[in-house]
């Protein structure tokens, strides 16, 4: 069965060798005469498998038992409310990077509920084309949020030294998870959509630096929307989405075997297959500052949204799929998720080089 060269921003491309280990195990796991899907959450089977996933996260991370791993429904999306109700007590300010669509949600999100806010630093007066490098944390800042990657505008903090260390720190890593390694312990709390990088969509990977949650936390939210349910009762206060940790868990094992510097050092060889392209052409035009590109989503333009239309449309008959950019800004996007394989990459960058000698 041939496989397209899937680029898609998200739900994105999952290593072939976890798919086909589901497929295997698809009707009947393990030889158990049943389904992932179809067992209880509660079952000891479900649980060796739920928190074999829960560990391999914390030894991929580096991290012990003073972090909790915690997998819940509702998206990143979710984790935008749950941050903001959770983490900004009365007399707090949450304090916001502002560099595209995500980050700006999760600050309005908490305005919306009614909390105090500060916006430390933002990029949208070059239309979050670059990063912001220096950030004004107020006082009495709860923490300091910002969006690792930024999936639609195509730009990604490589360097997370350049945050202030006075302040926890809280990262929304959707799009760049377990892309390279990072020193876990620097954040008080991660969260992550498992759909680009870890897994299918359905589950949020949390991961919470627990001491850090029992000082600072809001008490008597409603129950579902309390991080203190879930981290007590281990993600199975109710039904998690038991089929996405359990692929999770397979992707985690890829991953874990490796090792992340390796899958960092691949991901760096793919995106420079393509920037290369862009950076030696007068044709392909790239969206973002240099310093700042994402090693996950390769945004560019070409001169025209003509011939923007036709590279999407003649892309596909090459089973080059996925590379419209998101709706809100047009042009073309490439996104390279760790699965994504560096044969796609090549066969997307001489597509390019192609397309521009016979369209230039
Ligand atoms: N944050 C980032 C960085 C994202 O890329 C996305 C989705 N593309 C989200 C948040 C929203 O995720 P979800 O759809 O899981 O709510």
């Amino acid at each position: 069965m041939e496989r397209i060269h899937n680029f898609s921003a998200g739900p994105g491309i999952l290593p072939e060798e976890v798919l086909l280990e589901v497929q295997q195990d698809l009707l009947s796991y393990k030889g158990k005469g049943l389904s992932i899907m179809e067992m209880s959450h509660r079952s000891k089977l479900y649980d060796g498998v739920f928190n074999e996933t829960v560990e391999t996260m914390k030894r991929v991370l580096k991290v012990g038992d003073d972090y909790a791993v915690i997998f819940l429904g509702g998206g990143a999306h979710t984790q935008f409310l749950m941050t903001a109700m959770n983490l900004i007590p009365d007399g707090k300010v949450g304090n916001y990077i502002l560099t595209g669509e995500w980050a700006e949600k999760a600050y309005k999100e908490a305005k919306k509920i009614g909390k105090k806010t500060h916006v430390s630093a933002t990029s949208e007066d070059k239309n979050y084309s670059y990063l912001p490098k220096k950030f004004d944390v107020s006082a009495d800042a709860a923490f300091l949020h910002y969006t690792s990657n930024n999936t639609i505008f195509g730009t990604e903090f490589l360097d997370d030294n350049i945050f202030p260390t006075n302040v926890p720190l809280i990262c929304d890593m959707s799009s760049d998870f377990l892309s390279h390694p990072i020193d876990t312990k620097k954040y008080s709390l991660i969260y992550a959509g498992a759909q680009k990088n870890i897994g299918p969509a359905g589950a949020t990977a949390v991961i919470i630096n627990k001491e850090f949650f029992a000082n600072n936390c809001v008490a008597g939210l409603p129950t579902m929307l309390d991080y203190k349910t879930h981290i007590d009762a281990g993600s199975m206060y109710n039904t998690p989405p038991t089929f996405s940790v359990y692929v999770i868990g397979l992707v985690l094992k890829w991953i874990e075997k490796q090792g992340l510097e390796t899958v960092q050092k691949n991901n760096i060889e793919k995106a420079k297959l393509i920037y290369n392209v862009i950076d030696n052409s007068d044709f392909y035009r790239g969206t973002t500052a240099f310093e700042d590109r994402s090693l996950m989503n390769i945004t560019f333009r070409l001169p025209s949204e003509e011939l923007e239309k036709k590279f999407v449309e003649e892309a596909k008959l090459l089973k080059i799929d996925g590379i419209a950019g998101h709706r809100k800004v047009g042009g073309c996007r490439a996104s390279t998720y760790n699965a994504s394989p560096k044969k796609s990459c090549e066969v997307l960058a001489e597509f390019m080089m192609d397309f521009e000698r016979v369209n230039k």
